[in-house]
Parts: C-alpha cells; sequence; structure tokens
C-alpha cells in the first residue's frame, strides 16, 4: 500500500560531531524553578518532600527550529521566550546528549486556558514554539548542577539560573515521565523555565547559553502570512 500523502518530513537536531537527532517527541516540564513559579503566581513547594508531582505538557516534533530565524507567532499579543536544558534522549531511553532550547509560549492564550482550567496546547504547542541549538553528547556537558542557563535578547540579560536551582533534576523528571509513558531514543525533554520570562518582539536577537558549552542564537522574523 502506498502513502496517499506525502510522508511528513522528519525532524532532526544536528549534533555536535557529527550527525543528526532524529525528534520522537517533544515532552516538557512547567513550574520547575521556585523563581519561576512565584513570578506565575503558582505555589512554590516548601521542601522537596513537598513538591507534589511535575507538570507536564508536549509540542509537536515538527515545533522545533534548528536555523534561529523564529516567526512570530499568529493569534497572539504576548510571545514570551522561556530558556531551558533540553535532554536527548537515545538507546534505551538513556540521556544521549543536552542541547539548549527555547519553550516559546503564547502568554495571553496560556493564560486563558488556565483561567479557564482549558488545556494548554494553543498556548505552547504551535509551529516553530522550540528553536533548539545543536546536541552535545553528555559526556561533553559533564555535571549539570553547577552550570548557569542563561538567556540574552538584544545584549541584555533576560533569565539566568544555575541547574542546581531545578525542583525536579534530570533523573527525577525521566523516572516520573516513565511513570506516564513509554520513553524512546528520539524524545526530548524541556527541563523547565528560571524566573525572568518575557515579550518578544519581531526584530528581536536572542542568545541562550549553558555556560560556554551549549548555544543557541537565533532572531524573531515577521509572522508567517495566514493562509
Ligand atoms: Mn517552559
Amino acid at each position: 500500500m502506498s502513502d496517499v500523502i506525502a510522508a511528513p518530513a522528519q525532524a532532526r537536531v544536528p549534533v555536535r560531531g557529527g550527525g543528526t537527532f532524529p525528534v520522537r517527541r517533544i515532552f516538557c516540564v512547567g513550574r520547575n524553578f521556585a523563581d519561576h513559579a512565584k513570578e506565575m503566581g503558582a505555589p512554590v513547594p516548601a521542601s522537596k518532600a513537598e513538591r507534589g508531582q511535575p507538570v507536564f505538557f508536549t509540542k509537536p516534533a515538527d515545533a522545533i527550529v534548528i536555523d534561529g530565524v523564529v516567526p512570530y507567532a499568529s493569534a497572539t499579543h504576548d510571545l514570551h521566550h522561556e530558556v531551558e536544558l533540553v535532554v536527548a534522549l537515545g538507546e534505551g531511553a538513556k540521556v544521549f546528549g543536552y542541547a539548549v532550547g527555547l519553550d516559546l509560549t503564547r502568554r495571553d492564550l496560556q493564560s486563558a486556558a488556565k483561567a479557564k482550567g482549558l488545556p494548554w496546547d494553543i498556548g505552547k504547542a504551535f509551529d516553530h514554539s522550540a528553536p533548539i541549538g545543536e546536541i552535545a553528547p553528555a559526556a561533553l556537558v559533564g555535571e549539570l548542577a553547577p552550570r548557569t542557563l542563561s538567556l540574552m535578547v538584544n545584549g541584555t540579560q533576560r533569565q539566568h539560573s544555575t541547574l542546581d536551582q531545578l525542583i525536579w533534576d534530570v533523573p527525577d523528571i525521566l523516572a516520573e515521565l516513565s511513570k506516564l509513558f513509554e520513553l524512546k531514543a528520539g524524545d526530548l525533554v524541556f527541563m523547565g523555565t528560571p524566573a525572568g520570562v518575557s515579550a518578544l518582539q519581531v526584530g528581536d536577537r536572542f542568545e541562550a547559553r549553558l555556560d560556554d558549552v551549549l548555544h543557541l542564537a537565533g532572531t524573531i522574523a515577521p509572522p508567517r502570512p495566514a493562509r
């Protein structure tokens, strides 16, 4: 039997040292830094024992952007940046490597959905909502906790935190996700953002880093015309 439409293109992320990483699914963690939970008006757990369950949502694999050119999203007047560590799962769902990415958010639509108790999809899972940098093998990144995640927009620092501030670290999140989904090679996990989220405008230049080991640079381009 032949396909009745052209098969969708496989989303792929370049890997440092050569090759590409085919993307299967994108999981995202919400409220994983206390300072960001606080700025969003969400409860902040007093201790690890009181942290409850992590918040998960997803984006489609083809939301990734690898050339750094991100069209301003349709249907929003409040497109926010959230800089995040991204975990890339390899064979056996073991950590293959890491990248930095932006969990772009239509904050106005997400806030309206939250207020009505509705799903976050239209605020989170839109086209071009997941720009991502090159994936570096885990051994090149080393210990995560002391490393600093940061985002500059037009040369001004907007977000900045060490990864020891994660409420749920990478092993915690993979253990929790595994209770809900069978994780597989090709899955990406956006680990959540520190405080400082705010709006992007057409023409903005962004630069995300994890120290000097992971990097993502790009621009917000004019919206693509609706069809
Ligand atoms: Mn996020």
